[in-house]
């Protein structure tokens, strides 16, 4: 099990945009599956791209479920359509810890992805599963949620988590400085 490190908002490598995948059933595409899980579930998340780990390519993990075991992998994922009718959804990030905020979204979607092996697949989402599926297909735009807010919301959430990783900092400085 290895766990990857998160990129925390508003680290500028989110905002890259991921490519898509191009060898597929390889040994390193399976290992980057096989850790991002292992780092979602961690977090814990029910969801995580592959730009939030700085892997700047066309993956995503997503479990919604009570009993965490039933992963998806979605590789080069597509929303081949989209409801007209929307859903408000409190939603949070762990690249955005301690903030949930509403985002509006269509509630139902159809994504064609496809799995390690490079087999296609298709999934038709409504509920949390069609709002983590957007959610993370956003971050492989370099997205990140709280760009849906207002200005004003963002700059507090942008200054919060600022003053949180200088915090961090000062203190692992400190703990350097025990040794
Ligand atoms: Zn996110």
């Amino acid at each position: 099990m290895a766990l990857l490190k998160i990129l925390r908002y508003p680290d500028p490598r989110l905002h890259k945009i991921a490519k898509p995948v191009t060898e597929f059933g390889t040994e390193r595409l399976r290992k980057l599956v096989a850790d991002m899980a292992d780092t979602m579930y961690d977090a814990p998340g029910v969801g995580l791209a592959a730009t939030q780990v700085d892997v700047h390519e066309r993956v995503i993990v997503i479990d919604v479920s009570e009993t965490h075991d039933q992963l998806i992998v979605f590789i080069n994922p597509e929303i081949t359509w989209a409801s007209e009718d929307k859903q408000v959804y409190d939603e949070g990030c762990l690249s955005v810890p301690g903030i949930y905020d509403g985002v509006e979204r269509p509630a139902k979607v159809k994504v064609r992805a496809y799995d390690v092996e490079g087999k296609e697949f298709t999934v038709d989402a409504d509920g949390l599963l069609a709002v983590c599926i957007q959610h993370e297909m956003d971050h492989l735009m370099g997205k990140v949620f709280v760009e849906y807010l207002s200005p004003l919301k963002r700059n507090r959430i942008k200054a919060k988590l600022q003053k949180e990783e200088r915090g961090m900092e000062r203190e692992a400085a400190r703990a350097g400085g025990r040794r």
